[in-house]
């Protein structure tokens, strides 16, 4: 966590304040008995000229033989140092309660669950104290302690980046009052029109995560969803024009809306916060996305379920090691985004109605039913929620072949 090392070209009267910045930033860590410290030298001091009458740039003057009217002093100022910090802590989630329903935004990775009783609205468990904010954080320590903490307290876990005086520093207490100026004016969508809107806009152009939609250069229909519910552009009244939802639509998402309120969240964080919002009656913008998201989520759920109805024969294959050869029709394609990049998780049914899963570092671009003869080594069996799987890596695909367009090497090497 080091911060590595900042050159500062400050002004001769910004030196003095921001050294008493930096020890008063290290006596804090002394008294907090936080690990990490600054320290910061003295540089050169650079002379700048300065034409008074230079034109645009005061830097350069019209007269090429012209002396400069002053010079700019500016003195380098060298911090070095590791940010102040409890040692061992890392983040692992805002919490916000927007409109009182309480929406986690986790890290990438994280499969565990956050229990809604441990956490409390506005509440630091740090300096125990209760104020107004909007989001707080989660974070947790090596042990799997976790605590909810404020701004304020959260630059004691995570690292107090330092800055010179007069920069303020992120997540200050006066960061946080602007935030809550920001946001004093209330907007919020009933939970059937947001549904309602994101099964229309399902419907017709499928549900683009925010991954893929970073991937594919396109707009997350998470996006899109908030402009048809809030927007005034343009874009936004075609939009509600072309997309207004129809009565099937609805029936949508009355369905979803009952789905989500009932689904089994005990191991999912993302359906905990899907079913905190179909239970609440309004939703406020920047949750919209999340709602939406139920239907493409409820889509494949049903897909599921029909799949584990028609086919309670999924038997594992093979053997760990054993290299197969077979016919399979494409499921499910679920882009992971992790640490190493995103993830294709490819759901395959083989003729015989048993289940694969492969996981590949690229995307295959393979369509839903579609049928391929694939080579693939089983690496082992799993069963996820009472379907037995067999789970397949470094696999090929025989026939047809796809479009030659991937360059495995080169994505590889990036
Ligand atoms: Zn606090």
């Amino acid at each position: 966590m080091s911060d590595g090392s900042r050159i500062w070209y400050l002004d001769e009267a910004d030196v003095a304040p921001t050294i008493a910045k930096l020890n008063k930033l290290n006596e804090r860590a002394r008294s907090h008995g936080l690990e990490g410290r600054y320290t910061c030298r003295l540089g050169d001091v650079t002379r700048q000229p300065v034409y008074l009458d230079g034109g645009y740039d005061a830097e350069a003057p019209l007269d090429p033989y012209a002396k400069p009217d002053h010079y700019k002093v500016t003195q380098e100022l060298i911090v070095e140092g590791v940010a102040p910090k409890i040692a061992g802590w890392s983040f692992l989630a805002t919490l916000s309660w927007d409109g009182g329903v309480l929406v986690t935004r986790t890290v990438p990775g994280f499969d565990g669950r956050i229990d809604p009783d441990s956490v409390q609205d506005q509440w630091c468990d740090h300096c125990r104290t209760r104020r107004e904010r909007y989001d707080t954080y989660l974070v947790q320590a090596q042990d799997g302690e976790r605590k909810q903490v404020g701004s304020a307290c959260i630059k004691d876990f995570l690292g107090h980046a330092f800055q010179p005086s007069w920069v303020a520093s992120h997540g200050s207490e006066l960061d946080d009052m602007e935030q809550s100026f920001g946001q004093r004016v209330t907007e919020e969508a009933t939970v059937d029109s947001v549904l309602a809107w994101a099964a229309s806009l399902t419907a017709s152009h499928g549900w683009v995560s925010r991954d893929k939609a970073e991937i594919e250069y396109r707009e997350s229909s998470s996006s899109v969803l908030r402009g048809l519910l809030f927007g005034r552009s343009k874009a936004d009244r075609e939009g509600r024009q072309e997309l207004q939802p129809a009565d099937d639509h609805k029936a949508t998402a009355a369905r979803v809306r009952d789905w989500a309120r009932t689904a089994d969240v005990s191991d999912s964080e993302y359906l905990a916060n899907v079913q905190h919002l179909a239970e609440s009656e309004y939703v406020r913008p920047r949750n919209a996305g999340i709602l939406g998201s139920a239907v493409a989520s409820y889509h494949r759920e049903m897909n599921a379920q029909a799949e584990r109805e028609a086919r309670p024969v999924s038997q594992w294959a093979g053997q760990p090691k054993d290299k197969l050869e077979l016919d399979v029709t494409v499921r499910g394609d679920t882009a992971i985004d992790g640490d190493w990049g995103v993830t294709h998780l490819y759901t395959l049914v083989s003729d015989d109605g048993n289940v694969f899963k492969w996981f590949s570092s690229r995307n295959l671009e393979l369509a839903p039913d579609q049928h391929i003869r694939i080579k693939g080594t089983v690496k082992r069996h799993e069963e996820y929620r009472e379907v037995r799987q067999t789970l397949l890596t470094r696999c090929k695909i025989a026939e047809p072949q796809p479009e030659p367009n991937a360059q495995p090497e080169l994505e590889a090497a990036s």
